[in-house]
């Protein structure tokens, strides 16, 4: 079975010192909830400027959040004036990275091949890409909800091996941060395409390990709904992210 990922993109919000207030909160809110055990998984993924901080407050205070970053550099070292490569994420303990996600693809114009090397990147460096995909308003009227996703995934999934530990996000644009969700229907449709996709490219194994979730106006009222369908495996939670009790609640969702 595979262990459910709540996931918190706290985008361009919280310093470091809001960071540490918040985290603090969070972990307070959330005692003895079913992370704990591990039938939960969380994890935060603060801006770059946080994660040495969210860091040590994790391993101070023995938290069992994981953390992760936004974004990684497609290289390892050099001459990248403002990049952050992913072995300075490994060494911060970050788990995880997310890649490709609609605002980075809007407002920086990554194409597929660009988040196909940010996950190549992201393997060398043992940090499992978080690879988001999704359809805009626009594409979801002209080629349906799952065409565009999915051609996004093979791209990103190019010379990925069989073994390797990757997280898919299907986050329809038109739902990010428009308080109007896909349906619990519309995301298992896709987010079953999307691991079809997955066992094309790397097989059965994979794709029936891999995690699939659902991201966009998640909230503590409609994660249940998401939760109950066999192929969403959890969220990436923006908005509702930052909002300790707001987000406790999304961790204790109930099937
Ligand atoms: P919202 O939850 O604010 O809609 O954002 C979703 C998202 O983009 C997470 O990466």
């Amino acid at each position: 079975a595979r262990t459910p990922l709540i996931a918190g993109n706290w985008k361009m919000n919280l310093d470091h010192l809001q960071a540490v207030a918040f985290v603090q909160k969070l972990h307070w809110t959330l005692k003895d909830a079913a992370h704990e055990d591990g039938s939960v998984e969380v994890a935060v993924f603060p801006p770059f400027t946080d994660i040495r901080t969210v860091q040590t407050l994790i391993d101070a205070d023995k938290i069992s959040f994981a953390l992760g970053a936004q974004d990684i550099s497609s290289h390892d070292s050099g001459a990248y004036t403002g990049e952050i490569s992913g072995a300075f994420l490994s060494k911060l303990s970050c788990g995880y990275v997310i890649i490709g996600h609609s605002e980075r693809r809007e407002y920086h114009a990554e194409s597929d091949e660009v988040v196909a090397a940010k996950v190549q990147a992201a393997l060398r460096h043992g940090v499992v890409p978080v690879i988001c995909v999704g359809e805009t308003a626009e594409d979801l009227e002209k080629f349906g909800a799952s065409a565009v996703p999915a051609g996004q995934l093979e791209v990103a999934l190019s010379g990925v091996a069989a073994d390797a530990e990757i997280v898919v996000a299907y986050e329809p644009v038109w739902a990010i941060g428009s308080g109007q969700a896909a349906t619990p229907q519309q995301a298992q449709d896709v987010c079953a395409k999307l691991r079809e996709v997955i066992a094309s490219k790397m097989g059965a194994d994979a794709a029936a390990k891999t995690r699939v979730l659902y991201g966009g106006s998640v909230k503590s009222a409609n994660i249940a709904s998401f939760m109950r369908e066999p192929d969403v495996d959890g969220a990436l939670v923006g908005g509702a992210s930052l909002v300790a009790d707001e987000f406790a609640a999304i961790i204790r969702f109930q099937k």
